[in-house]
């Protein structure tokens, strides 16, 4: 559970709202704004509900978020990987591509009216029981 949590906590300015090791959002310090998951949802969907179309069909949205996976991809790539970054590419971004993984993951989540909060809570649900002893766990120091 722990590791789960470092990259969340990671994030400048960002702490996790945990309550008995369960994840309900993201605080963040700086706004002094609490903001789950489902908030971003329907956050998001009040200002995309202002165009024409607010969400793309949904093979676009695959195909955009195929794209965005693929620019994680390459800043890893680049990181770890054997491909060579060019002198005159851009810096990396690999915040931001995630970030832009995510805005499309919620796109398509509220263009089929799917609760990710649910979904993220079923996820630790699974972990913590479904899986609780597949993975081997640190050992308690003897302090
Ligand atoms: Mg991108």
């Amino acid at each position: 559970m722990q590791q789960l949590l470092q990259p969340i906590s990671a994030v400048q300015g960002s702490k996790p709202i945990c309550v008995n090791n369960v994840v309900y959002g993201i605080y963040q310090v700086t706004m002094g704004i609490i903001m789950t998951i489902r908030d971003y949802q329907k956050k998001l969907d009040a200002i995309l509900q202002c165009y024409e179309t607010p969400y793309w069909s949904p093979l676009s949205n695959a195909a955009h978020l195929a794209e965005e996976v693929g620019e994680v991809s390459r800043v890893l790539n680049h990181m770890y990987g054997d491909k060579p970054k060019k002198a005159s590419e851009d810096p990396d971004d690999l915040a931001g591509e995630l970030g832009d993984v995510l805005f499309t993951l919620v796109c398509i989540a509220n263009s089929e009216g799917v609760d990710l909060q649910d979904q993220l809570q079923s996820g630790i649900d699974k972990l913590q029981i479904r899986d609780k002893d597949r993975f081997k766990k640190k050992t308690k120091s003897i302090a």
